[in-house]
């Protein structure tokens, strides 16, 4: 059998024990499962409150069921959904009650959406969003990825399709009457216009201000400078400070710890490192490397140092100084003389708390400015950026090459066309003859 004929269940709720819980099952045996289950089929598309019981009639739980009779559901196949009390105990005794119904198994990840998708539920783009979703920390990801999950790249991208098909199609009119003697030349204008239109389109977005899809991971702020500036110690106060903090953890290696915050919507990932200095202890030399290699891939560095010290150059990172201990009374007010003329210097007290508002809000400015308008952003993925970034250079090949032979502009439109369709998740030929027969009528 077919592993898509077979009927899947699965856990779709979060972390047991939990109030509720939701069971969901899609496949063409979903409607025998819940007639096993509970006894009847309730109406579509209805909370229906039912006891679940096992084959031998023994109750498992009070339950409400929910019948969407595909292809109106989610999967496009027959989907039950069964809410039950969140006990381990409860779900434990209905998986296995279902383990040992026929047809049935339990579904692989994110196998119900794979499932949309193949049923033409969902684009590829947003079954991306979706996942996106799931996954979103803060605001401005959830905003993001509902935008990408309602369409709004795949939409384009399928208008963008559907033009590229119908310039196609006018060009290869146009070799048809080629292979008749006669080219008429009206048709290759328009397409050539149609195509124009289209790049810049395309181009518009590709170019689009900001790095919409780096929102998804976000940006990474390393605190560097010598052992005992304070790098800890600003650590845990931002920690503290950002209500919204999203999940603290330890670091991959010992000295790397990280919290990730969301400075107004915007995700960051902020790392402390190990104290940089020279050093002729081997230990202290690994940390002291390791500390080096995540600041060079950082988004941004803040050097931590006391009043006198300098920061250490960043190839390709900002570095923003930022002067701890303001509160020692040894602290001298030096003004701007020893930092980099082009880096940003800020006079804190991690211990104390001062100064670090000005820290915040030049940090939310610096998130503002790298992510650009998200909001405008269509792309955000690579994945997506690359596809239609090929999309167009074969647009670009096309213009070129409508003079050379309507031939190569067509293939360079099929090319174009196919890139769009990885980007959607459908890549079907057919399409550009069914315009021709539809609209043009050749008669071939
Ligand atoms: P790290 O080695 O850079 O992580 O530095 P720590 O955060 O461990 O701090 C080193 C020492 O400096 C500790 O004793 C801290 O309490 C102290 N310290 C950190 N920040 C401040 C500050 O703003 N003012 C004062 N007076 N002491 C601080």
């Amino acid at each position: 059998m077919h592993p898509r004929d077979q009927t899947i269940f699965a856990l779709s709720s979060g972390r047991l024990p939990s109030a509720i819980a939701i069971v969901r099952l899609s496949g063409p045996h979903a409607g025998a499962a819940l007639q096993t289950l509970a006894g009847k089929i309730p109406p579509a598309r209805m909370a229906t409150r039912v006891m679940l019981r096992e084959h031998q009639g023994e109750p498992i739980d009070d339950a409400v069921v929910l019948w969407f009779p595909g292809p109106a559901s989610a999967t496009g196949e027959d989907v039950v959904e069964l809410h039950v009390h969140g006990s381990r105990a409860v779900i434990a005794t209905l998986f296995s009650v279902l383990a040992v119904t026929p047809q049935l198994r339990p579904a692989e990840p994110g196998e119900f959406t794979r499932r949309a998708f193949e049923n033409g539920k969902i684009d590829l783009t947003e079954a991306e969003g979706l996942d996106d979703l799931i996954h979103a920390d803060t605001d401005r990801q959830r905003r993001q990825a509902l935008r990408q999950l309602t369409g709004l790249l795949g939409d384009r991208a399928r208008s963008w399709r559907e033009q590229i098909i119908q310039a196609a199609a006018l060009i290869e009119a146009g070799i048809d009457f080629a292979d008749e003697g006669d080219v008429p030349a009206e048709l290759i204008a328009p397409a050539l216009s149609r195509i124009e239109r289209l790049l810049t389109d395309i181009q518009s977005v590709l170019s689009a201000q900001g790095r919409a899809e780096r929102l998804r991971d976000g940006l990474t702020v390393v605190i560097a400078g010598p052992p005992n500036a304070g790098k800890s110690t600003l650590m845990n106060q931002l920690a503290q400070r950002e209500v919204a903090i999203v999940s603290p953890h330890a670091g991959t290696t010992r000295d790397l710890i990280e919290v990730q915050l969301d400075l107004e919507g915007y995700p960051v990932t902020v790392i402390d490192t190990a104290g940089i200095r020279e050093t002729n202890d081997p230990v202290e030399q690994e940390g002291v490397r390791r500390a080096r290699d995540r600041a060079a891939q950082a988004d941004l560095v803040l050097w931590l140092a006391e009043d006198d010290q300098v920061a250490e150059p960043q190839e390709d990172v900002p570095v923003w100084l930022v002067r701890n201990k303001i509160d020692l009374p040894t602290f001298e007010g030096v003004g701007t003389g020893l930092a980099p003329s082009e880096s940003p210097l800020f006079e804190i007290s991690a211990r104390s708390g001062e100064g670090l508002p000005a820290l915040l809000k030049a940090l939310v400015g610096f998130a503002r400015d790298y992510f650009g308008s998200t909001e405008s952003g269509l792309i955000t993925r690579e994945r997506q950026r690359t596809l239609l970034s090929e999309t167009a250079a074969a647009l670009r090949r096309s213009i070129a090459a409508v003079n050379l032979g309507e031939e190569l502009a067509a293939e360079e439109l099929r090319i174009a066309g196919l890139a769009l369709g990885r980007l959607l998740g459908r890549v079907d030929v057919e399409d550009v003859l069914d315009v021709i027969f539809r609209e043009f009528c050749v008669g071939k």
